[in-house]
């Protein structure tokens, strides 16, 4: 099985926008993108991007699932870079197009198609440091992608870093490649050092999510984690999730948690802790990695609740649970 995200459907949908309009979108090859090197985005990062899936359903059906949180999120993302205004009509016809496109190509479950719209500022300016680019492409790229868990869901190691950020504040709700640039020594300084997985950034002793996921506590009956705020990424797996534990009558708590309570509430047998993103679902975390100290989250296997939680969304993407809050849109 090829490593995730590095097949790609042949072609892709794509948009420009020039002159203050959007052109109508079409498909190109997907192989490679014509742009000056003096382009907007190589210099100055004007730059986001979205990720969500197809799934196939036993009737053959192909269905995207919260399409339009991804839609939002992209246009949020693009108005808080200076980027042209995207269209988000316009976008969710380009997804639709190219699912529908290359919809014998998405794989059963648990496999499915990735789906990555990108939207870069291309006006060849290095000028333009201090500017928005006044030209930018808008495509969607499709890659399809087997089981992340193939071989099982092994518990993750993570390293607490109390005083680490994985950006800039005011960027952390923008999924913009910068932000990526960003973490990626932190985390590769904690494989080095710790061993760890992932970073679970902690500016400040407020635990945040980690490099490209966000966190979930689970306590019992509870499940515990950060209340939105404009210095981390709102995964819609994260809302997903909280909505599922409440529908399953847990009680869902958004509010900070400090990185003394969660080493606190770590050690208590029971307590499950996971990280939350489209590719990955639901990951359990075995370890937390502290002070030069590792300490097991509940018994470091994964817990019960994560299951179920993982289960229950899955169960619904993939067509074999009812649908209860309208999340998956038919393409075919
Ligand atoms: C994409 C992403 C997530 C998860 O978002 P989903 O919408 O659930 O896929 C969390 N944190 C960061 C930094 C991300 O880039």
């Amino acid at each position: 099985m090829a490593a995730f995200g590095t097949v790609f459907m042949p072609e892709m949908a794509l948009a420009k926008f020039e002159n203050g309009a959007w052109s109508k979108a079409e498909f190109v090859s997907a192989s490679s993108l014509q742009m000056h090197p003096g382009a907007h985005v190589l210099h100055y990062s004007s730059t986001c991007f979205e990720g969500l899936k197809a799934f196939k359903h036993d009737d053959g059906s192909i269905n995207i699932f919260r399409m339009d949180q991804n839609i939002k999120r992209m246009a949020q993302s693009s108005r808080l870079l200076n980027l042209p205004k995207v269209d988000g009509k316009q976008l969710e016809s380009m997804i639709l197009d190219v699912v529908k496109k290359y919809a014998d190509e998405v794989p059963a479950p648990p496999g499915s198609m990735y789906i990555r719209p990108t939207h870069i500022g291309i006006e060849p300016s290095i000028g333009k440091a201090a500017a928005p680019s006044a030209t930018s492409l808008l495509y969607v790229l499709l890659s399809p992608v087997g089981d992340y868990f193939a071989g099982g869901a092994k518990p993750l190691r993570l390293l607490l870093a109390d005083n680490g950020m994985r950006c800039a504040p005011h960027m952390g709700m923008i999924k913009s490649g910068g932000n990526y640039a960003s973490a990626l020594g932190p985390i590769l300084e904690a494989r080095e050092s710790a061993n760890a997985d992932q970073i679970l950034f902690c500016p400040g002793g407020d635990v945040q999510e980690t490099g490209a996921a966000n966190f979930v506590l689970i306590d019992g009956n509870e499940i515990i984690t950060k209340q939105l705020d404009s210095t981390f990424l709102h995964g819609v797996t994260r809302s997903s999730i909280l909505t599922l534990a409440s529908d399953l009558g847990m009680t869902v708590s958004e509010r900070e948690i400090s990185v003394d309570e969660l080493l606190e509430r770590a050690a208590k047998p029971g307590t499950e802790a996971a990280l939350s993103g489209t590719a990955a679902v639901l990951t359990p975390v075995g370890t937390l990695i502290h002070e030069g100290k590792e300490r097991l989250v509940g018994s470091g296997e994964m817990g019960a609740t994560t299951a179920k939680l993982r289960s229950a969304l899955n169960k619904i993407q993939w067509g074999q649970a009812e649908d209860t809050h309208a999340w998956l849109t038919k393409v075919n």
